[in-house]
């Protein structure tokens, strides 16, 4: 399908990388002009209700259809992890299986990420090595604008009622603050944001942050005895106190970890930033309750310091939200077969918009979109990756057309 590569290799050009600092809604002004860009392209294609919300989403439908809604989602905003202005696509036509050496001297080992072997002989997409690609969620864009075209140029094809939307902000877990479900009118929903193709990922961590703050006291060395307190070092023990089989690099499958992310300061004042993820939400607050313990530990071990420690939830897994109706897994199941794969239920190490439009009542399950090595240069995708997450998606619909 030549459409839906250059498509995609048109997207890709576009920065939209998403902001954490930031404080407005969309967080960066590119992805809103991204999303005006797609608006008209929904309009030249005769979508004739497209409606650009200027918190940063976009919503459109198709003619309406009876039975079941079904919502169709991806982000536009690219991960600020790593560059993401500038991309420049690079093609490896007929790649033969052995390591890509991208124009900056990165290589893409096959046998380091998971599912490359797959596509010996089709064209795989790189960025050049000083970006990201983008191909999360530019993939997932263009499929969804592409199943969009497909279905109004063949009107009596079979699916149900359908509605689109394309968010900003995904990558800083702010995609769902703007988020109108009202507006979207949709009983079910898949987001196509996923990585190797086959995969219905149907479950996401349940993810909380902690941020300490550890308060000293600052004194010259030379008379620092029984006076000074100095954070580093409370900070140091923290660390050390907590597991390293325990941490992302340690971790996989259905495994939860503490991530500390960020440390910064000085004696004085110290802050220490950490990411919590568990699949089971029990999991998640036996974490929690240890950080609490090692903050009383470290109080009582460290008179004179104060030692603060704020939790707030980012989002939760939508397992059980999804297991309420068996429907929505199952079309994605026989979608997926009917696409010409062996599908799997997979779990995302991460979040996704849809863990947080499960929790306000839309039950939603991810889709892949063939792409991998997601925030780094070393990102890809295929042109048949790319297709057979179209086709997942066109076929997955089919299946929905039936369940009336
Ligand atoms: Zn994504």
């Amino acid at each position: 399908m030549k459409s839906l590569i250059e498509r995609f290799l048109r997207y890709a050009k576009e920065e939209t990388t998403s902001c954490e600092s930031s404080e407005s809604l969309p967080s960066t002004a590119t992805q809103m002009r991204f999303l005006e860009l797609l608006e008209e392209e929904l309009v030249e294609m005769g979508v004739d209700d497209p409606y650009l919300c200027d918190k940063g989403t976009l919503y459109a439908s198709l003619p309406p259809r009876e039975g079941p809604t079904v919502g169709l989602l991806a982000h536009v905003d690219t991960s600020p992890d790593a560059p993401g202005a500038g991309v420049k696509p690079v093609l490896h036509r007929s790649w033969n299986g052995s390591p890509i050496e991208l124009p900056s001297g990165d290589v893409i080992e096959p046998t380091q990420t998971k599912d490359m072997d797959r596509y010996r002989g089709s064209c795989i997409v790189t960025s050049n090595g000083s970006t990201l690609l983008g191909a999360d969620d530019k993939a997932g864009v263009a499929v969804i604008m592409e199943i969009c075209r497909h279905f109004l140029e063949s009107p009596d094809a079979p699916r149900p009622d359908l509605r689109l939307a394309f968010t900003t902000d995904e990558e800083i877990g702010r995609g769902m603050d703007g988020f109108d479900v009202e507006r979207f009118g949709v009983d079910f929903a898949y987001t196509v944001d996923g990585g190797p193709v086959g995969i219905v990922d149907t479950q996401t961590f349940n993810a909380w942050k902690a941020l300490w703050t550890i308060v000293g006291r600052e004194v010259h060395p030379g008379s620092a005895k029984g006076v000074m307190v100095n954070a580093v070092r409370i900070a140091g023990d923290l660390i050390s106190m907590l597991r390293g089989d325990e941490m992302p690099e340690s971790t996989s499958g259905m495994e939860g970890y503490v991530y500390p992310i960020l440390v910064e300061g000085a004696t004085r004042e110290v802050r220490v930033k950490m990411l919590i993820r568990d699949f089971t939400v029990e999991g998640a607050e036996r974490r929690l309750e240890q950080l609490e313990e090692v903050a009383s530990f470290l109080r009582a071990a460290y008179p004179g310091s104060r030692i603060e420690l704020d939790t707030t939830n980012q989002y939760l897994n939508p397992g059980e939200v999804v297991r309420n109706d068996p429907r929505i897994v199952d079309c994605a199941m026989r979608g997926t077969r009917a696409a010409g794969l062996e599908p799997v239920e997979g779990a995302i190490r991460g979040g996704t918009d849809g863990s947080r439009l499960s929790r306000m009542g839309v039950p939603t399950v991810n889709l892949p979109t063939g792409g991998e090595m997601f925030h780094s240069r070393t990102e890809w995708i295929s042109d048949r990756g790319l297709e057979l997450s179209y086709l997942t998606v066109a076929e997955t619909l089919r299946a929905w057309s039936e369940k009336r």
